[in-house]
């Protein structure tokens, strides 16, 4: 696979990872690490959020909505 942000610019470079919350293919150069905080929870009880955060690898624009706490990780599964 291929960076996405590097091909849009014109560049070939090979991607090292796919960002968590797009999908996209992300270089070394353009690849962001965030600390993502994990909630816990399930039926019959609603999620909490727990204090621990999980390094998570992201696009430079999902590392920015994150940054702004506007992205939840997806974790709507649900027992029953
Ligand atoms: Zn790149
Ligand atoms: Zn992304």
């Amino acid at each position: 696979m291929k960076c996405y942000i590097c091909a849009t610019g014109g560049r070939d470079a090979d991607a090292v990872t796919t960002c968590i919350a797009c999908g996209m293919g992300v270089c070394m150069d353009h690849v962001r690490r965030e600390e993502v905080e994990l909630a816990e929870g399930g039926y019959p009880f609603p999620p909490r959020k727990l204090s621990k955060t999980l390094p998570r690898m992201l696009c430079p624009r999902a590392s920015k909505r994150i940054g702004a706490g506007r992205w939840v990780p997806q974790r709507l599964e649900r027992g029953r």
